[in-house]
């Protein structure tokens, strides 16, 4: 049975560990945590009925896949130690951490089998989208266990380059805050257009959540789900004529180039 080590029992640990119990994708007793929060730890055992552990040592012993799950500038620290055992046993190591390479996780690990995700954080909802990449030593069994991990908390899409993870960061990984922003704009244009804060607000929230479950559900493409609410002469053509005319999706592009470039910076 595949026994699985969680390093860190944080944000994204627990949207995991959550989609896969939700989904009974792993048995709850061979999923080991190691956090140095007790009350981390406690709120696991207690939500989840999984196995924690003080040390990382102690998580990682019988493991066939470890996460690291802990914040990038940590990344060093916590693998060190680990580094005779990860080298001894080669579990499949998967590391969320964003802007830590695969050769410098290789590195610090002495894992050769090793796979970089970059999930979101809608994935707390277990609507997250992932972008994953894998080093040529991963194999098709370990792929498709890391499609079962991490699509437990959503989408989960292998990309062909690690260089496609920054533009994956930029898109689906940063992706969720611009949508709030512009959901932010629609609500404060509702109030000044004489709505109530609450009426503007829950408005913006159910139309986005329409729109993303139209478009999700759908066959047909965004731009002609788009021509579709557009009758010529309407309101809705106006609006998009002003958000084109002010070239927005050339602000999006510049966004998001702006994006991948700082996390090819950072990695
Ligand atoms: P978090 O702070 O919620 O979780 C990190 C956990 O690591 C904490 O519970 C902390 O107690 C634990 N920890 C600290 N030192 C440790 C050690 N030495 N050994 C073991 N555990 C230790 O952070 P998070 O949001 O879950 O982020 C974790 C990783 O996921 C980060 O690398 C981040 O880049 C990545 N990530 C997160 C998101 C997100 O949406 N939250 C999205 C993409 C990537």
């Amino acid at each position: 049975m595949t026994q699985i080590a969680f390093i860190g029992g944080g944000n994204m640990a627990t949207s995991i560990i959550g989609g896969l119990i939700r989904e009974g994708a792993v048995s709850p007793d061979l999923i080991h945590v190691s956090d140095p929060g007790a009350e981390q730890r406690e709120r696991l055992t207690r939500d989840f009925g999984i196995v924690t552990h003080e040390s990382n040592l102690d998580a990682i012993s019988s493991a066939t896949v470890v996460i690291l799950a802990v914040k990038p500038q940590m990344m060093k620290a916590v693998l060190e130690p680990l580094q005779a055992t990860l080298n001894t046993r080669q579990p499949l190591l998967i590391s969320v951490a964003a802007g830590i390479s695969l050769p410098t996780l290789k590195e610090w690990s002495g894992c050769t089998a090793v796979v970089r995700a970059m999930p979101n954080t809608p994935a707390l909802t277990g609507f997250g989208a992932t972008g994953l990449f894998a080093s040529e030593e991963v194999s098709l069994d370990q792929r498709n266990l890391t499609d079962t991990l991490l699509g437990a908390t959503g989408l989960a899409m292998w990309v062909q380059t690690e260089a496609e993870i920054d533009a994956v960061t930029a898109l689906s990984g940063s992706g969720p805050a611009y949508y709030f922003l512009l959901m932010e704009s629609m609500i404060d244009a509702g109030i000044k257009l004489g709505l109530s804060e609450e009426t503007a607000r829950r408005l913006t929230l159910q139309t986005a959540l329409g729109a993303g479950k139209m478009a999700s559900s759908s066959d047909v493409a965004p731009d002609e789900l788009r021509r579709r609410v557009t009758s010529p002469g309407g309101t809705t053509e106006q609006a998009i004529a002003t958000f084109e005319g002010a070239h927005l999706r050339d602000i999006v592009k510049a966004a998001m180039d702006a994006a991948a470039r700082r996390a090819a910076e950072l990695s």
